[in-house]
């Protein structure tokens, strides 16, 4: 039998990704994220992409034609041939939003083991921001800077007889695993957090977009510009084009669109009272829908509008 020859592999590098090995991005006022590792490149979803055609990389712009396909199409698995683990610093309160996040491996600072961090996430007197009325999830604009100052200093007495009675607790000899109990939200924790090029690009999707808590967002913002951008610069472009930058709509959306350019607007209203956009209050304003809203803004990023 003709014996079989295997190409040489070499491990594969990034040098723009290796100069920030351990360097710790900060976020909010004390946390941070930092790579400690990763494995694969752009070149390693290509070369996963075209292992079924058993050809290796090509030339550059072809290789980036590649995975422009594989995003816009969805083809998945050639992404999570790339690893990467970071070393996060996070307010429990984000926390607890980022864990939720299934597909990663984590291991995370134990405050039963050691003493808990001696550190919260603060809030500057004009970044206390107000609860939004049309989204309950959400918040828009902030607090006026007087009246944020006082949350400000509340917030500084807090934390420092949270960590009092916490610090009084420990000199007592109670455990660690009880003395933690009535710490705040806003006390920091470590992890490790391990993921594959796939489902960071999910996290991050879902983690960077508007209606993501301003705290995580700022995680993931750093994470997608000053780590994925540097690693995998043809996935992050693809990404930005097709994921970021791009919107879904709906069928109904889609044929609305299309009666607004044929400037048909009997069918448009018919349509739209048909999705239950145009409920009115007594007083005969619209009444608040999450989705028409939704739709408004997708409309005005097409420099479109609705008729009335
Ligand atoms: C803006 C926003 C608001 C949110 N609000 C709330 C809220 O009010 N309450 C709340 O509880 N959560 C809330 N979440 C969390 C959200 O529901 C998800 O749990 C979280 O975003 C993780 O997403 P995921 O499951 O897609 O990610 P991952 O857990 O990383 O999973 C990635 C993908 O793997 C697949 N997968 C993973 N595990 C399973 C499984 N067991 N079965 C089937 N498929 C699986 C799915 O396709 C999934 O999309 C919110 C998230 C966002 C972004």
């Amino acid at each position: 039998m003709e014996e079989r020859k295997f190409e040489k592999i070499e491990s594969i590098k990034v040098e723009g990704l290796d100069e920030i090995l351990g360097i710790p991005f900060m976020v909010l006022n004390d946390g941070f994220v930092r790579v400690v590792d990763y494995m694969g490149s752009d070149q390693s979803i290509v070369q996963a992409a075209r292992v079924s055609y058993g050809k290796g990389t090509k030339q550059v712009n072809q290789d980036r034609g590649l995975i422009r396909y594989l995003m816009r199409h969805r083809h998945t698995t050639p992404f999570e041939m790339c690893e990467i683990k970071f070393h996060v610093r996070v307010p429990m309160d984000c926390w607890r939003q980022w864990i939720r996040h299934r597909t990663a491996n984590v291991n995370e600072y134990s405050t039963r083991y050691s003493l808990a961090i001696d550190a919260a996430q603060t809030t500057e007197p004009d970044q206390w921001r107000v609860q939004s009325k049309s989204n309950m999830q959400g918040s828009e604009g902030v607090l006026n800077n007087q009246i944020g100052l006082d949350f400000s200093k509340e917030e500084e007495k807090l934390h420092d007889l949270s960590r009092d009675i916490y610090n009084k607790r420990i000199g007592a000899g109670i455990a660690r695993e009880q003395a933690r109990k009535d710490l705040p939200l806003s006390t920091y924790t470590e992890a490790y957090w391990k993921i594959d090029l796939h489902n960071l690009l999910h996290f991050l999707e879902l983690r960077m977009d508007s209606h993501a808590q301003l705290e995580i967002r700022k995680y993931s913002e750093t994470i997608g510009y000053e780590i994925v951008k540097r690693w995998v610069p043809i996935v992050w472009e693809a990404f930005e084009d097709y994921r970021l930058k791009s919107f879904q709509i709906s069928g109904p959306e889609l044929e609305i669109i299309k009666h607004i350019n044929k400037s048909d607007f009997d069918s448009v209203e018919l349509l739209a009272e048909g999705l239950g956009w145009l409920e009115k209050r007594a007083d005969g304003s619209l009444k608040q829908n999450l989705e028409r809203i939704e739709f408004e803004e997708k409309l005005s990023r097409l420099n479109l509008k609705l008729p009335w």
